[in-house]
């Protein structure tokens, strides 16, 4: 799906769409002689930053509970998440799926649930979704090593079904403690489950989309879930302007 995606942005540039545009030539900067080099492409034709959404601040420390806090490195969290049963979910999982990456991530990805392949592998975003999103962050010239890659809950819903709200919140207290360890630039919600649970509020994701909302004051900007734009792929352009508003906002 990384090659879908390619696919995708190579016919946009084809069709004239300048403002879609794959490259793995790397940021331009100041050339060897010394000229202006033009912005990277990813950037032509980018929509602005939007304005401000919701500011929210992360729970206080007492509704975490003292021992998660006391968790300090994001090995120590996945190894509580391995070894814990939070909900219903998680006697039956085959793996649960804390996260990976980068613990100096400066962006910090979320989405919804592990699917199949992730709760076979014990890793997120691995199967058809994981592959576009890899397309997603090479477009934007972002290593996938180099971020942190997360979801709500960290054990796979039956039949890939939304999260109920009390596993949202059995889980979502690692979910805090992962982004307050790593302390991201930018968090990019990949659906409107995840922005929702990370802000904390009920709304539509079209009523998220389009602004920069703040987390404990770091940027965060939600977009569709990778899994929506392989059933429909008229949601990639919007998809491409929300992924640059967050790549703009970790140059910022
Ligand atoms: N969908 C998600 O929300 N997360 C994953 O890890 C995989 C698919």
């Amino acid at each position: 799906m990384a090659g879908e995606w390619a696919r995708y942005l190579r016919q946009q540039i084809e069709l004239g769409g300048g403002e879609v545009i794959f490259s793995s030539a790397g940021t331009p900067g100041v050339g060897d002689a010394g000229q202006i080099a033009s912005p990277p492409r990813w950037m032509q034709n980018a929509p602005p930053i939007p304005g401000p959404g919701i500011a929210v601040q992360s729970p206080e420390h007492a509704l975490l509970g003292d021992e998660l806090v006391s968790l300090s490195t994001l090995e120590q969290v996945a190894e509580r998440i391995r070894t814990t049963h939070c909900c219903a979910l998680c006697p039956h999982r085959t793996n649960a799926v804390p996260g990976e990456g980068n613990p100096q991530a400066r962006l910090f990805l979320c989405g919804e649930g592990p699917g199949a392949t992730e709760d076979a592998q014990g890793r997120p975003f691995v199967g058809q979704a994981g592959n576009l999103l890899n397309g997603i962050l090479e477009a934007i010239e972002i290593p996938r090593e180099s971020v942190y890659i997360t979801n709500i809950v960290k054990c796979r819903p039956p039949q890939n079904r939304k999260p109920l709200p009390d596993e949202i919140a059995a889980c979502i207290p690692y979910l805090h403690r992962q982004i307050e360890i790593i302390r991201p630039k930018v968090i990019l919600a990949l659906g409107g489950t995840a922005g929702e649970a990370i802000l904390g509020v009920r709304k539509s994701l079209g009523e998220l989309r389009g602004k920069v909302h703040t987390y404990n004051g770091i940027p965060l900007v939600v977009t569709y879930h990778p899994a929506a734009l392989l059933r429909n792929p008229n949601w990639k352009k919007p998809t491409w302007d929300d992924v640059r508003i967050a790549r703009q906002l970790l140059d910022h």
